[in-house]
């Protein structure tokens, strides 16, 4: 019985990894980067099982023993960390440790009882210091039952970018400078830009891409049962990232709004409107719910340029139009620069700033990238044409 989802695309991920592990050829270190909730840490998984499966034929074969551990998540020789909490309090090294691992433990365990449970990541969340060492006193061991032992570290970005001082990266780069032998480090990251670039350099990077729209909506239908207009629209918005579909399905529809709204101000063309949507946000702590915000409007933008590359003026979608007046007239070119201004946001929102400053030079630097082109060469009076 499996505790995992079947992997949604990256059938030619599968294919290079499969021959460079019969060729033995896989690297020691690894680095899975690519959009949020593409399923990286679950193809990391699917790595692991290539590795460890006991079968010679076709590995990963999903029927011996091997695969059925991973499977369930029991494998004694697969590592799996991501970013927890800190634990409350001020403990000792050793309790510390001990929390993090009862903390992880119990991640897994809701993953064996709901293999898509949606887990939000808390802002909080991080890889710390405590869990990289007990990642390193785990590699110095030898691998309980197979050859090799693998070891996934989820949205690994988060080993500096929450904590306060790079120690955690810092450890984990003595960790990939001398890895012991028989030992396969993947990590994953959709911001691989955020870590140590000497962690970058030494693992190889694979990029990994959204499964297309239509094998997510063929997912949603048949792993989960969705309807299939709920599939189709979910995986539009997602852009075939079916963990992010997931997590939008459970996402409460006000705060979804909140992404339409914001681009819809950006849109109006209207400062006391920009200005109106800003000053809803408080004036402290942009690292709290105020990166939600962003991530949703990320996510009305990105589902933009989706339909944008499917149908030329939003024709089909009427729906859209309604909710984002004057979005007909907005390239792709111009929303992929929209996105680059709310990375720019996320990074001011990542020093705690003002929530109401961000979001306000936000809106009014969308409010100039997305000023339609044909509007604007209407106001211009460009020449014949
Ligand atoms: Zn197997």
């Amino acid at each position: 019985m499996t505790s995992l989802p079947p992997l949604c695309g990256h059938d030619d991920l599968q294919r290079r990894f499969r021959t460079a592990a019969r060729a033995g050829s896989l690297p020691q270190s690894l680095l899975l980067h690519g959009p949020d909730g593409i399923g990286k840490q679950r193809l990391g998984l699917w790595i692991a099982a290539l590795v460890l499966c006991e079968s010679a034929d076709e590995p990963p074969c999903g029927t011996c023993r091997a695969c059925g551990m991973v499977g369930s998540l029991r494998h004694p020789d697969l590592h799996w960390f991501f970013p927890l909490p800190s634990p409350k309090g001020s403990h000792t090294p050793a309790k510390r440790r001990e929390l993090f691992e009862q903390a992880r433990l119990e991640v897994l365990d809701a993953r064996r009882a709901d293999p898509f449970a949606v887990t939000t990541p808390e802002t909080s969340a991080a890889i710390y210091l405590a869990m990289v060492e007990d990642i390193r006193s785990r590699a110095t061991r030898r691998p309980a039952m197979g050859v090799s032992s693998v070891f996934l570290v989820g949205d690994a970005e988060r080993m500096v970018a929450q904590a306060s001082s790079p120690e955690a990266a810092n450890a984990f780069l003595k960790l990939l400078e001398e890895p012991p032998p028989d030992t396969l480090i993947i990590l994953t990251s959709s911001r691989p830009g955020s870590l140590l670039p000497t962690i970058l350099s030494r693992s190889l990077a694979v990029r990994v891409t959204s499964p297309e729209p239509a094998l997510a909506e063929a997912f949603l239908e048949r792993e989960l049962g969705m309807d299939r207009t709920v599939a189709s629209a979910l995986a539009r918005r997602s852009q075939g990232a079916v963990g992010l579909a997931l997590r939008m399905a459970e996402a409460d529809p006000a705060l979804a709004e909140e992404g339409w709204n914001f681009v819809r101000a950006a849109l109006s063309g209207s400062a006391a409107d920009r200005f109106a949507t800003a000053a809803k946000f408080p004036p402290s702590g942009a690292r709290g719910p105020f990166s939600g915000t962003l991530d949703r409007v990320e996510e009305v933008l990105r589902e933009c340029i989706t339909i944008r590359v499917e149908s030329v003026d939003f024709a089909l979608h009427s729906d859209v139009r309604g909710r984002l007046p004057g979005i007909e007239g907005v390239t792709p070119d111009q929303l992929l620069l929209a996105l680059d201004h709310v990375e720019h946001g996320r990074l001011a929102a990542s020093g705690n700033g003002n929530p109401q400053a961000i979001a306000a030079v936000l809106l009014s630097d969308l409010a100039r990238e997305l000023r339609p082109r044909t509007a604007m060469a209407r106001n211009v009076g460009s020449g014949p044409g």
